[in-house]
């Protein structure tokens, strides 16, 4: 199979071939027909295997044909004062939740990677970093988001500073160091994402080991008929 093959849109084919990626990893040929589809996901994935890729190239791949009408507002950039936060919440379309600060970041590198020309805004947020620089990020326009838990429900809990409520796709990388590094209150709350309508997220589960507690989050968030890769 070929990445020509998977029906992807132009600019993301483009960008594809500009990463120098020439044949679709196993997992990336499981998972770009599914999430073309529209299914949730349960994926058993170790790092290295192009796990990355698998979900963020169908994902924007998708999101482009509405890019236009789903970005998120820009505001003038000529008013932005240092310091100073604007009132202009971040309404991402794509998070994308894992454990550590050095995940978060190699996910931004390649999410920067396969953003480009698609109109859509990454921005990675994490524990360990400056509050007022993240909050200032964001608020510049955020389309996919990548965030540790701590931080994420952080900013869930502030005023202003970021919504859920807008989100098509959630994407949960190395689910099981993350409900063992005790963040199983987080994502719950990350899951449950505020007050979405049952059905109007796709979720995906990457995860090396599958211990019971990632079982119980996909079986109370993921649809009946998602698709499991190993
Ligand atoms: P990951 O498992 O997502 O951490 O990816 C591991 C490495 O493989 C990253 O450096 C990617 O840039 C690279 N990679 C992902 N997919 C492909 C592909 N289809 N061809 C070549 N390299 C790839």
């Amino acid at each position: 199979r070929k990445f020509e093959d998977a029906a992807l849109h132009p600019v993301m084919l483009e960008n594809v071939q500009l990463a120098g990626y020439e044949i679709p990893t196993p997992i990336q040929q499981y998972c770009l027909p599914s999430i073309a589809k529209g299914y949730d996901i349960v994926a058993c994935a170790q790092t290295g295997s192009g796990k990355t890729a698998a979900f963020l190239i169908p994902i924007l791949s998708k999101l482009m044909g509405k890019a236009k009408k789903l970005a998120a507002p820009r505001p003038n950039p000529a008013l932005f004062e240092p310091g100073i936060t604007p009132g202009v919440r971040a309404e991402p379309l794509v998070l994308i939740v894992c454990p550590t600060r050095e995940l978060a970041t190699q996910i931004f590198d390649e999410a920067r990677r396969f953003c480009y020309r698609t109109m859509l805004r990454p921005c990675v947020i994490y524990g360990g970093g400056r509050v007022g620089d993240q909050i200032q990020q964001l608020s510049k326009g955020c389309d996919l988001l990548i965030g540790t838990p701590g931080r994420l429900v952080d900013f869930i809990n502030r005023p202003h500073v970021l919504t859920l409520k807008r989100l098509k796709y959630m994407v949960i990388d190395e689910a099981d160091e993350m409900v063992s590094s005790d963040w199983e209150t987080e994502m719950k709350t990350i899951m449950s994402g505020g007050d979405q309508e049952e059905g109007n997220i796709t979720y995906m589960m990457f995860s090396a080991t599958f211990p019971k507690i990632c079982r119980d989050l996909a079986k109370e968030h993921l649809a009946h008929d998602h698709v499991r890769i190993r």
